[in-house]
């Protein structure tokens, strides 16, 4: 059962497109089960109503004709239910509705799945029969797991149908992809596909002009590849036997002219870059694979897969002597778009991400919002392949996508990018102004920083220090770990920048999702395997040039804090301090630097933390919340998880709960708090952190204004209200709309997102 149901799934998901993907679905299902008719209604969402989209067994001609309501027929019922339909007479059920168009009077028994997705019904999948008997246990159990393995695949294929609908029907209508807020702001551009080394499927279509150099370095890769498959063969020729050697032999016929050489040069020829032209020359080829039921011919399908990748590879290898042109407003669209890609895109042509990936915490995005690019990330349906140059808007607001957008849409948006660039200039008034509450008390603000560039806009508006500068960005800007004096010089620019303010730099955190490209760390369960202090402590040589580096950087600036991530037990607090006396001690001994021993503090992000919070102060001089990973550890949500993004919530009472919680017991021993994640830099959640008594909010540049116009003009004591009854309540979604009365009532609702977008 399990060999058909995967085979089923690999030649759904091979389709190559929407209505094939069904088609082919029915079929393998009335074959495999061996049924007289399958069928599949999808919803259409504009009118609610199911369609019949495919079938296999009655009236062809009633596909895209019969569709019912939701409250119509068994096929309505099983929707709306929720659950699986099976019926021995379905006549004599009182839902039974008969549709002349199907002739489907012949037929008795009657089993209906629903398609679900994200908690949505997408359709049903029905199969029917004429023996007046009901599907067994086992048949109905093959189609429960069949339509839940595949509700993923029909989503995307939905959507990539409909997308295919609009290129024929429509011409250039606009397509829409809803994914989840990265970073706010809106942004008008155009798509340029990023995309890993080495990943066949992920290389975008693109049109060239000048088809004749595409031709050459397809013809020089093929060449090169040729080569390489001689060598091997002749390598080969003393350990394999003749007979095991003619696979050489299919490599190169495969790689002829009248072959899978002469099909990509064809694909060039249409207007296709090279490399887009052999992954969709690969992909089709590896789709007729799958449907053979030979195991020899499947077998070949890896062969071409190689084929495959020996010819990106030199492609790729051709292509990265040429430096890649960004136009103006380049919108980077990717699978996955790490932090490192981000980065070493040219920062000032870039102005929108959208990756398919990820949630609105992940790393990426948090430095997408720290440099202010508008972005959505975990738009799964978005077919990025087929994006590269595509006009886009990008929605950070509400986390949408548009692509070929129409001119009044174009419209729409230019006025709220005007709104946005007028809200903007109002908050330039509060650049000079304190964090003074109108009843009189001053909250500090400091800034997340990463980058140099970061430096400029904090000191711009008026922070007063670094509450969090992230190692580990500088680290990801390289090909290797930087070097003792590398980093010194990097630290240096940080805490001279801002002397005599504080700075509070973290040790490396990398893992979960902060890859350096030098030091890959691949665990089935990154959030919870090797992260942070766990990596450095078990590298001490790693820490130690590190602490090392930034002790030698504050010399006679004196306004480093060293901050530790990722802290799960004490010994991990007393082995890092150890290290970081050991390193006072060896450069007073070396005598070339003035050092001496900076403030030391606790990062509170795994929830083992707060219960041992009295514990960890009597190790440490201060305490900082990043909840960005508590919430993730509280509440089980991976921050990076697109699918399970509804859950992650600071407004959740727990994480509100455990943050004050927090705040009191270190405050009990007098120890300074301060909270350096995302919660800080939202205006709602902002007024409840000051409420409840944070010595220190920090947060990205691009939210310090706003939180500073929010605390002038919310009073302490209002603010303080709010908090106690906010605390009182148990679901996520009351506190957050409690906040936002309280934000409009004060006329401070604009910070969130500006009037004319959230539609
Ligand atoms: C946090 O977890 O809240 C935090 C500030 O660290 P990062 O987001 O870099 O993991
Ligand atoms: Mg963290």
């Amino acid at each position: 059962m399990l060999e058909i149901l995967r085979r089923i799934v690999q030649e759904v998901d091979s389709a190559p497109n929407f209505q094939a993907a069904l088609d082919i679905l029915v079929s393998s299902v009335r074959e495999a089960i061996g049924t007289e008719v399958c069928s599949v209604y999808l919803l259409d969402d504009r009118n609610n109503r199911l369609v019949l989209m495919a079938n296999e067994g009655f009236n062809r001609e009633a596909i895209g004709v019969v569709s019912m309501a939701m409250d119509e027929g068994l096929v309505g019922l099983c929707a709306t239910r929720e659950e699986p339909i099976n019926l021995q007479d379905a006549a004599s059920h009182p839902r039974y509705r008969y549709f002349p168009e199907t002739g489907e009077e012949h037929y008795n028994a009657f089993l209906g799945v629903p398609i679900m997705n994200r908690r949505k019904v997408l359709g049903v999948l029905v199969m029917q029969q004429c023996d007046n008997r009901r599907f067994d246990e086992g048949e109905v159990a093959f189609m429960v797991t069949l339509s839940a393995q595949l509700s993923g695949v029909v989503a995307h294929a939905k959507v990539l149908g409909q997308l295919e609908i609009s290129k024929g029907s429509r011409g250039s209508a606009t397509q829409i992809f809803q994914g989840l807020t990265g970073a706010p702001g809106v942004t008008i551009g155009r798509a340029v596909v990023l995309y890993p080394p080495s990943d066949l499927d992920q290389v975008p279509d693109r049109a060239v002009d000048d088809v004749d150099s595409e031709l050459l370095l397809l013809a020089k890769a093929l060449n090169t590849v040729r080569e390489h498959v001689r060598a091997l063969d002749e390598r080969m020729r003393g350990s394999l036997l003749p007979d095991e050697r003619a696979l050489f032999d299919v490599y190169l016929r495969m790689l002829d002219d009248n072959a899978l050489g002469g099909e990509i040069a064809e694909r060039i020829q249409d207007g296709n870059w090279a490399q887009g032209a052999l992954r969709s020359v690969i992909d089709e080829h590896l789709q007729n694979f799958a449907k053979m039921d030979d195991p020899y011919l499947r077998e070949r399908m890896s062969d071409v897969r190689d084929l495959g990748l020996r010819l990106l590879a030199q492609l790729q290898e051709q292509e990265s002597e040429e430096i890649r042109e960004f136009p103006d407003n380049s919108i980077l669209i990717g699978e996955d778009i790490s932090t490192a890609m981000l980065l070493e895109a040219p920062l000032d042509k870039v102005c929108g991400v959208v990756s398919a990936t990820g949630a609105a915490n992940s790393h990426m995005a948090i430095v997408a919002r720290a440099l202010g690019i508008p972005t959505v990330v975990g738009v799964s349906d978005i077919p990025v392949t087929s994006l590269d140059d595509a006009e886009m808007i990008v929605d950070g607001y509400i986390g949408r996508v548009y692509v070929q957008p129409s001119r009044m849409l174009r419209k729409r948006y230019k006025d709220i990018i005007k709104e946005e660039q007028q809200l903007t200039a109002e908050l330039d008034a509060y650049k000079d102004r304190d964090a003074v509450t109108p009843d009189g008390f001053a909250v500090s603000l400091c800034v997340n920083t990463g980058l140099m560039a970061d430096v400029a806009r904090a000191k711009d508006r008026g922070a007063e220090g670094v509450g969090l500068y992230r190692s580990e960005i500088p680290f990801m800007l390289r090909e290797r770990f930087p070097s003792e004096e590398e980093q010194r010089q990097i630290y240096r620019q940080q805490l001279e920048a801002f002397a005599p303010k504080s700075v509070t730099m973290r040790t490396l955190d990398i893992g979960g999702d902060k890859d350096l490209p030098y030091f890959p760390i691949r665990e089935d369960n990154p959030a919870l395997g090797w992260r942070g202090i766990r990596v450095t402590l078990d590298h001490p040589e790693i820490f130690m040039v590190q602490v090392r580096a930034m002790l030698k950087a504050a010399t006679d600036l004196n306004n480093l804090h060293i901050l530790l991530p990722m802290v799960t037990s004490v010994s991990e607090v007393e082995d890092a301090v150890a290290l970081i006396h050991r390193a006072v001690e060896e450069l007073q001994e070396e005598g070339e630097y003035a050092v001496t021993l900076p403030r030391i503090g606790v990062m509170v992000e795994v929830p083992a933390t707060i219960i041992q919070i009295a514990d960890l102060c009597r190790l440490v001089d201060f305490v900082s919340i990043g909840s960005n990973d508590l919430t993730q550890y509280l509440l089980a949500v991976d921050r990076n998880n697109s699918r399970v993004a509804n859950l992650y919530s600071a407004y959740h009472p727990a994480v509100l709960r455990a943050v004050r919680y927090v705040v009191n017991e270190a405050h009990r021993v007098n120890k300074p708090v301060s909270i350096c994640g995302e919660m800080a830099g939202d205006p709602g959640t902002a007024i409840l952190l000051m409420a409840m008594g944070f010595d220190t909010l920090s947060m990205s540049a691009s939210n310090l204004l706003k939180v500073r116009k929010a605390i002038c003009l919310t009073p302490m004591a209002q603010a303080k209200a709010l908090l106690e009854r906010v605390l009182a309540f148990d679901k996520p979604e009351d506190i957050r709309a409690e906040v936002e009365e309280e934000l409009t009532a004060l006329g401070l609702i604009d910070l969130l997102r500006p009037s004319t977008s959230a539609t």
